[in-house]
């Protein structure tokens, strides 16, 4: 794990850039909301980014979510960015801010389920597989008003928008075009004025290419190796 103190350079770092992003393109700082990827890192490094002055992080498994919710006392805001199984919301509602990762009408139905027991109305956004890719996870595109559709009438789960894990690259502004089909595809169903269907949130751009995404409107960066460090699968 990095040190707090490089914890702390990397966020000022990252701070910076996004900065930037926004005045090239004529946005305000505060459209744009960092979230820290914190997965496979120990709640150490979340406790330090937090005294360095964030509050939403991102995870993308349950169980180690739930584990770093049990061991951290700060009352932070957490993000489910990951592949969601429906058997394993009942650990997380109601403890999460937005769920990203929302890519079927039966997961949309079991969150609405276990937000009613848990008391709250939980915000999802639709996952959309951009470049399609048979890798990824997410939604075709052309699927997503639908899905909006069939999800729209649950009583406890508002779609807030639309994410997108997009191409792995060296070259940041090949997803340019991704980021702006994701955009064009949000204010298009925004244009529709479906009850209980808000656009309001772009997640999209990681360390790789986060200020290519903030200059096509991201609300919603997602950024773990730019702040915690590599990342070690060996474990
Ligand atoms: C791991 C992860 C990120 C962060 O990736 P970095 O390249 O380390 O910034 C963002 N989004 C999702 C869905 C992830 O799983």
């Amino acid at each position: 794990m990095l040190t707090k103190e490089e914890i702390g350079r990397n966020l000022a770092v990252i701070e910076g850039r996004i900065s930037k992003a926004c005045e090239r393109s004529g946005r305000d700082r505060s459209e744009v909301t960092l979230i820290a990827v914190s997965k496979m890192n120990p709640a150490e490094a979340v406790i330090a980014a937090h005294e360095c002055g964030i509050d939403t992080f991102g995870e993308n498994k349950v169980q180690e979510l739930c584990g770093k919710l049990e061991v951290i006392d700060a009352k932070l805001n957490w993000h489910l960015i990951g592949h969601l199984q429906t058997n394993k919301v009942k650990y997380i509602a109601g403890k999460v801010a937005m769920i990203h990762s929302v890519d079927s009408l039966k997961l949309a139905e079991v969150i609405d389920k276990e937000s009613e027991k848990a008391g709250v109305v939980t915000d999802i956004l639709l996952e959309i597989n951009i470049a399609g890719e048979e890798s990824k996870y997410g939604i075709a595109p052309s699927d997503a008003e639908d899905l909006a559709r069939k999800i729209a009438p649950l009583k406890h789960v508002r779609i807030c928008g639309l994410m997108t894990v997009a191409p792995e690259t060296d070259e940041p502004e090949t997803n340019r075009s991704y980021f702006r089909q994701m955009r064009e595809l949000s204010v298009d169903i925004a244009s529709k004025n479906i009850d209980n269907i808000f656009m309001n949130v772009l997640s999209m751009g990681m360390t790789g290419d986060f200020e290519v995404a903030v200059e096509e409107g991201a609300t919603h960066v997602r950024v773990g190796t730019g702040i915690f460090g590599a990342r070690d699968y060996t474990r």
